[in-house]
């Protein structure tokens, strides 16, 4: 494509992008598609001749958009929400068309500066404790997700429990343990798989019937049975924020059961941790200061394209501990002396994308101001949807709201809240999902989008009401 053709394209995507968020409204907010469908559109052989690249953006309209559901859209409120911006959008694409690639800090400098840079702002922004910024012992780096940052942790707390013995000799003949709040989401198991120690390690610890936060007094039991047992505790992943109902664990108290048992103590905030951009919402980050990591996804709530994960920890020795190898053929002066960060070693892959841009436009064009704004009304729209929920008897709270989230049902049991949910969701007209709640099942309104205003919370209770 010569550098005229990209131009030309280049501005019809962008049209392209700005007329699809003006026309979300539009779109069923679920793909109405069934398997198969996009496929059967698509030509069953790659073309031999290359072709222009607006058939491209043509198809995108006609074969591609029926099979998108629209996460963008004023009525998503499923799992949780995946905000996209102008500033991040073109973040990302100026990352596309510089296309460097930045796994030591000498392939390109500015990659790995301007990410610690930008992760020592978003402390600030959140105000985060100082041990996680990037002068001291600790720093930020850009995960892919919040299931990488649970991984790394969980190697870099291997490493520390056993002296960096767990890179040479592995964790088989190893007894280690994980623990978590049975709310907790499944990128810990997954974790615990990967890293080698096998579902089997991890233990769940039971939570608080009403508030759903993992139980101190639970954990304390299982860690002491397993050191009876000869069982190592390695990690305590604590949440703030859980999948299911936004519920918070008591941070400071696992940090100081799971620190007196020699265990790391990782903080999973995926979703909620961003919100401490508001000063009213600061006791989100209670028990953060004795944490040894912590993740917040950009990417979920502060209006920055997937993918960006937050990930800090208190201390880099023990990630970077297990996490580097040095091959001849990446060795350079910047690394030997000792200066610099290399990010390939904070994380699995060797490569990395030039994320930092997109998060650095976006605190740029919003400001702190901004992005206060953006989470507030959120805040604000779940708490009024709870307050109709509350005055129509047919439904109930399963938990307190929390944040943007609501999880409610029917009173009328599973079969009808499922129905309920099936309804709503195969209308077009709106987005929600369910968990289950001590053995029920409940809906969750997940506000997020940035383009919801009151009057689309409205209609979906409007709709949730006349099809219960
Ligand atoms: N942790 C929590 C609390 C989540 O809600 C989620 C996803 O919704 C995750 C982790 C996984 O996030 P990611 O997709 O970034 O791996």
């Amino acid at each position: 494509m010569s550098a005229a053709e990209f131009r030309r394209q280049g501005h019809a995507v962008i049209d392209w992008i700005a007329d699809y968020h003006e026309r979300l409204e539009s779109f069923p907010v679920l793909s109405q598609v069934g398997p198969g469908d996009v496929r059967a559109a698509l030509p069953a052989d790659p073309p031999e001749v290359g072709e222009p690249f607006a058939d491209v953006l043509a198809d995108i309209e006609t074969r591609i958009l029926p099979g998108v559901t629209h996460w963008q859209h004023p009525s998503f409120f499923a799992y949780f929400p995946a905000n996209v911006s102008g500033p991040s959008i073109l973040g990302d694409l100026l990352a596309a068309g510089l296309g460097v690639q930045g796994m030591l800090w000498a392939t390109s400098p500015a990659a790995t500066e301007l990410e610690t840079h930008v992760l020592d702002w978003l402390a600030t922004l959140l105000d985060l404790p100082d041990r996680f910024r990037s002068d001291g012992a600790g720093g930020g780096v850009i995960q892919h997700s919040a299931s990488d940052a649970a991984l790394v942790a969980l190697l870099a707390a291997l490493h520390r429990v056993t002296d960096g013995r767990s890179e040479h000799e592995g964790v088989a003949g190893g007894r280690f343990a994980v623990y978590t709040s049975e709310q907790t989401h499944s990128s810990v198991a997954k974790a615990c798989r990967i890293a080698g120690l096998g579902s089997d390690s991890l233990r769940l610890v039971d939570t608080d019937p009403r508030t759903l936060r993992a139980r101190p007094d639970r954990l304390r039991a299982l860690i002491d049975a397993d050191r009876t047992a000869g069982v190592v505790p390695v990690l305590v992943v604590a949440s703030i924020g859980t999948t299911g109902v936004g519920a918070v664990d008591p941070v400071a108290e696992l940090a100081a059961i799971a620190h007196e048992a020699g265990a790391w103590l990782h903080v999973d905030a995926a979703w909620a941790g961003v919100a401490a951009v508001v000063p009213e919402l600061h006791w989100l980050n209670d028990g953060l200061d004795a944490a040894d990591s912590y993740a917040t996804n950009p990417h979920k709530w502060l209006l920055t394209n997937f993918d960006c994960d937050a990930f800090w920890v208190a201390d880099r020795t023990a990630l970077v501990g297990a996490l580097s190898i040095l091959p001849e053929y990446l060795r350079n002066a910047a690394t030997d002396s000792g200066a610099v960060v290399d990010y390939r070693d904070w994380q699995v892959p060797l490569g990395r994308r030039f994320r930092a841009l997109k998060l650095w436009a976006v605190i740029r064009c919003y400001g702190g101001e901004g992005l206060r704004a953006h989470v507030r009304k959120h805040v604000a729209l779940a708490a009024e949807f709870a307050t109709w929920v509350r005055t129509d008897d047919r439904f109930e709270l399963v938990a307190p709201p929390s944040l943007s989230l609501v999880t409610f049902r029917l009173r009328a049991g599973d079969d009808a809240t499922r129905a309920l949910m099936d309804a709503v969701n195969g209308s077009g007209e709106m987005y929600l999902t369910h968990t289950v709640v001590d053995g029920t099942t409940a809906l969750r309104l997940a506000i997020g989008s940035p383009w919801t205003e009151q009057r689309h919370v409205r209609a979906a209770w409007e709709l949730l009401r006349a099809r219960a």
